[in-house]
């Protein structure tokens, strides 16, 4: 089956905003190191200073080398939330623009390649209010990044007081104290990518919805090895206009219009484009239980579709449990 120009499009522009997103994941990483480079120096201070003294966590908590590290800790992760902060505000305000401009080019793909002179309603993409009605989705997400900033510390302080408790060497020690810490810089990845993504797509909906020629649209989910199941499953699912399109946390899925007049789009789907895998590739992405059970025919590739919620994610596409079938 041959893609169409308006899957093509979606796709470049998706790639686009997943390029754009990797080179800010990258300044971000740097910058993280950079703290914890900062930070090491008092770690290994602190971890001389107690030496083999084999002191207990609450005598570690009263010395004076630790008030200054956690201090230090504090200092450095509460610059890092500021930099984070502009970098999700500054990326949802692109993505959202982005988004509207796909739409809008994949609405001009849709009209050409039908041949058809077609017109449609524009968002304008400096509207002030357009924007803000987008952005402003997503709050509970900015409760959640400001929880994982103490939650490094957390983890980073117990992962110390454990490497001290057991007697490992400094370097051991400082090393599972900043793993600990990594702990919670996942998280600040994960919000900030799915903040733009999110953007993205409610940029992408809000066009499409104000065009007044979309009808509905179909998901597009990324179709490679790290797509989900659950994606690759719901993938050329169809929507209303009016509908909302839910995604996890991180999730890629793009979303292709249905425009009045215009054939609806086609795409290999994901669950064929799945089934034209190697096995290996297909275990792999599914994992072995469930490819064991799939190859003993418990279950159809579409028997898995269900839909998680999350108070703070929203709904989401998710597979079944594997004890449902076997
Ligand atoms: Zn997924």
């Amino acid at each position: 089956m041959s893609k169409s120009a308006v899957v093509e499009i979606a796709e470049l522009f998706r790639k686009a905003l997943d390029a754009r997103m990797w080179r800010q994941m990258e300044e971000m990483g740097q910058r993280w190191i950079e703290i914890q480079d900062k930070i090491d120096a008092n770690v290994i201070a602190l971890l001389a200073e107690i030496g083999d003294s084999k002191p207990n966590p609450a005598q570690i908590r009263e010395m004076q080398r630790w008030a200054e590290m956690r201090e230090q800790v504090h200092a450095e992760l509460s610059k890092y939330q500021d930099y984070v902060g502009s970098v999700i505000d500054s990326g949802k305000g692109d993505s959202a623009k982005l988004g509207i401009q796909s739409a809008r080019e994949t609405l001009s793909a849709a009209f050409s390649s039908a041949g058809i002179m077609g017109s449609f309603n524009i968002v304008p993409i400096d509207s002030v209010e357009a924007l803000s009605a987008i952005l402003a989705k997503g709050a509970p997400l900015q409760n959640l990044l400001a929880a994982a900033f103490p939650e490094s510390w957390v983890h980073m302080s117990s992962a110390l007081i454990e490497g001290i408790g057991l007697g490992l060497g400094p370097r051991e020690t400082a090393k599972r104290a900043f793993e600990g810490m990594n702990y919670g810089f996942d998280r600040i990845l994960t919000i900030t990518r799915t903040e733009q993504l999110r953007a993205y797509r409610n940029g992408s909906i809000l066009q499409y919805r104000e065009s007044g020629v979309v009808t509905g649209f179909k998901r597009l989910s990324a179709r490679d090895d790290r797509t989900c199941m659950a994606c690759l499953i719901s993938d050329g699912e169809r929507y209303e206009v009016a509908d909302e399109f839910a995604d996890h946390p991180n999730g890629r899925c793009a979303i292709v219009p249905i425009v009045a007049g215009v054939d609806e789009p086609e795409w290999e789907n994901g669950a064929d484009w799945f089934l034209s895998q190697d096995p290996d590739k297909q275990r792999a992405m599914m994992g072995k239980n469930y490819y064991e059970a799939w190859k003993d025919g418990a279950f159809e590739l579409s028997d898995l579709r269900r839909t998680a919620h999350s108070d703070i994610w929203g709904d989401s596409p998710q597979i079944a449990a594997l004890k449902e079938f076997v």
